[in-house]
């Protein structure tokens, strides 16, 4: 998507502190971190939100999960951590391609 900034990141049309990247998932610290560790585990290809995910999409879900569980070893978060993804504008989804927060480095507080 053309004007997805998140797509401008995979194509390198913008900087990102890249943590993590293989063919399909590219991983990079959020501008705006909310805990001492605040990663963004996204896929390459431009898919809305977890809401759009389809069927043909059950793999790489699944490994956008256990890439930002990797990660979290990366970082020593052994003592615990948060993966949370927002759906839409009740969820509080600003950056429409979708993405997990990989969140840790603290004792992280409620979440809701
Ligand atoms: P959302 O609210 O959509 O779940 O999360 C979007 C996240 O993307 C926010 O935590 C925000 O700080 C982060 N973000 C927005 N723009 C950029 C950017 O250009 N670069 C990086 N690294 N993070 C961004
Ligand atoms: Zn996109």
């Amino acid at each position: 998507m053309s004007n997805c900034i998140f797509c401008k990141i995979v194509n390198g049309e913008l900087p990102s502190e890249n943590v993590y990247q293989d063919e399909e998932i590219i991983a990079f610290k959020d501008i705006k971190p909310q805990a001492s560790v605040h990663v963004l585990v996204i896929p390459k290809k431009h898919i809305d939100s977890a809401d759009a995910l389809e069927q043909e999409d059950a793999g790489l879900a699944g490994r956008l999960i256990l890439t930002a569980a990797k990660i979290a070893g990366q970082f020593n978060l052994g003592n615990g951590y948060r993966i949370v993804t927002n759906i839409g504008e009740d969820g509080g989804q600003a950056v429409e391609h979708l993405h997990f927060h990989l969140l840790g480095g603290e004792k992280l507080k409620d979440s809701f």
